[in-house]
């Protein structure tokens, strides 16, 4: 599952490697495509639940499930990019959202805030915790900051099957929910609104976006229990890479 997770997060540094102002996510979806399948991999979104793509962007208001679509980026969005690839038969499955050249700081804040939400909620993926833990440490950083965590979709369980339980909400009460054990996998992600949690889905039955029209943040870890502690599978490290080469050229 590491192999897979791996795959993942390699494709999200040729992500950041290309992403920027004019470019489009279609564009990004064929090279996340090409990249997967050079690495005798799978992509892992392509048809399940019969979605269209590789990738899921979803740009400012929206949360997730965006379709890439062919509209250049511009200076200020924030494109959340979520990816899949199925290595050995498991799932990798992993997202980061990227500022586009340069945005405004309330946006800034918003990526920094959600980021660190997820790796609090990780450090919590103790073996003897439960997952009311993980959601209550994402749940507390976020709102701390006065920000909105969405209700409607939630982290998982990775495996062999893209979701598999439990499910593994943004939120909740600590000490409560299903006991965390040695072995389990979770696909951790939370799903930050700038200001309200709620969402609605579009007609086009797949992007969900904030009611309130104002931007969200996605980003995604596979983690897995070993020895009692969190192992993070999938890593940021390639994504970071790209983005410091591409500031140093611009
Ligand atoms: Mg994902
Ligand atoms: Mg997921």
């Amino acid at each position: 599952m590491r192999e897979s997770a791996q795959v993942v997060s390699r494709t999200l540094g040729v992500v950041a490697e290309h992403i920027g102002p004019g470019v489009t996510p279609l564009q990004l979806d064929k090279l996340a495509e090409e990249y997967i399948r050079d690495q005798g991999a799978v992509p892992g979104f392509l048809g399940l639940y019969d979605f269209p793509n590789t990738l899921c962007t979803s740009l400012n208001e929206h949360v997730v499930h965006g379709i890439p679509g062919k509209v250049e980026l511009r200076e200020g969005d924030v494109l959340s990019v979520d990816c899949g690839a199925i290595k050995n038969e498991f799932y990798g499955d992993h997202a980061y959202s990227f500022a586009i050249g340069e945005v405004s700081q309330e946006v800034k804040d918003l990526l920094r805030v959600t980021k660190e939400s997820l790796y609090l909620g990780i450090e919590q993926m103790t073996a003897g915790k439960r997952l009311g833990d993980i959601g209550h440490a994402i749940q507390k950083h976020a709102e701390d900051h006065g920000y909105g965590v969405v209700r409607d979709l939630v982290g998982h369980g990775l495996g062999r099957v893209m979701h598999e339980d439990p499910q593994v909400p943004n939120y909740g009460r600590p000490g409560r929910g299903k006991k965390l054990k040695n072995g389990l996998v979770l696909a951790i992600e939370p799903m930050i609104n700038m200001k309200d949690w709620r969402v609605r889905q579009l007609d086009d039955g797949w992007s969900i976006v904030s009611r309130d029209g104002k931007p969200s943040a996605h980003f995604e870890h596979d983690v897995a229990i070993v020895n009692g502690k969190p192992d993070i599978l999938s890593t940021f490290d390639y994504v970071d890479e790209a983005l410091a080469k591409n500031a140093n050229a611009s």
